[in-house]
């Protein structure tokens, strides 16, 4: 019986397979899941495989004490300068992450809102702990979906696969518009939205359209009209039902116009605040601390 778990978990679950990786009792039951998925599938072991492997889309939220911040602490100023120096391919591999797709900051709020692909959530866990960040943040780990995924569901959610919104071009000023692109410098700023489950897009015909309109809809005069010069995330959480996202914008102050035309106010409590990549916390840090030319020991280097 055992070489034949065994060489089942061969067949399915090779990809999870390393150094110790796997614990015996969740190894086993990789075998039964896969058992069971392939005895219910008909397609066979391929798809059981890739329905166990898949790597999904998780936000990992942080809140902090400012003062343990590290634009405030200097022993957490040297924990994420030596992050940033680190090549976190091996950990990363070693918890199932498939990649780190965002990592932000707000300096105001201090929070902050990873967003990473892994085939193993239940490990992000782990791969916090071991990373360090879970000694200064309270987290919690929370199942997104991008902007496109929204769409695909709530098409086929709503049969709305033959729905052909009107879509008005959106008048542009030409003159807000230049006021733009010629006045401050852009800044990341997070998008922050809170809804009633009963008027997400996912449960409700209406707000689903809206969003599917959005998704037609060319954006560009309306961020031109309001300063806004890249939209670089937009994920949704359908569970704590949430919105994300961020985008760059010269006007920050227009950001409530813009969610106000663009229809999303209508249906979310909105919340815009001050986002930095984690490079540029780096950055800061380093220059806030004197730590410019510091170096930790003993990191596996980029
Ligand atoms: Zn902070
Ligand atoms: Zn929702």
């Amino acid at each position: 019986m055992k070489s034949l778990k065994q060489s089942l978990l061969a067949i399915f679950s090779g990809v999870f397979i390393g150094k110790g990786l796997v614990s015996t009792a969740r190894a086993q039951l990789l075998v039964y899941a896969s058992i069971i998925a392939s005895v219910v599938s008909s397609a066979g072991s391929s798809s059981a495989q890739s329905a166990s492997a898949e790597p999904t889309l998780w936000g990992i939220y942080g809140v902090h004490n400012r003062h343990d911040c590290p634009v405030n602490n200097r022993e957490t100023a040297k924990e994420v300068i030596e992050i940033s120096m680190t090549d976190l391919q091996p950990l990363m591999k070693k918890y199932g992450i498939t990649s780190i797709e965002d990592m932000y900051h707000s300096g105001l709020e201090h929070t902050l809102v990873w967003v990473v692909k892994t085939a193993r959530p239940h490990d992000l866990e782990e791969f916090t702990i071991e990373l360090g960040v879970a000694r200064w943040n309270d987290l919690k780990f929370v199942p997104e979906r991008t902007f496109a995924d929204v769409i695909t569901d709530i098409t086929a959610l709503h049969g709305l696969e033959d729905f052909k919104p009107v879509i008005e071009s959106v008048p542009f000023s030409a003159k807000s518009g230049l006021a733009g692109s010629n006045s401050a410098e852009t800044t990341l700023w997070g998008i922050y939205g809170a809804h009633n489950r009963h008027d997400c897009p996912v449960n409700n015909r209406e707000t689903a359209k809206e969003v599917i309109e959005t998704s037609m809809t060319d954006l560009q005069p309306l961020m031109n009209k309001y300063g806004i010069t890249s939209i670089e995330d937009m994920y949704h959480s359908g569970l704590e039902h949430t919105l994300v996202w961020v985008v760059k914008t010269t006007r920050p102050h227009d950001l409530e116009e813009f969610t106000i035309e663009l229809g999303v106010a209508r249906w979310n409590d909105l919340k815009f605040v001050p986002e930095r990549t984690f490079a540029d916390v780096i950055t800061d840090v380093r220059a806030l601390h004197g730590l410019e030319d510091w170096e930790p020991e003993a990191v596996t280097k980029k």
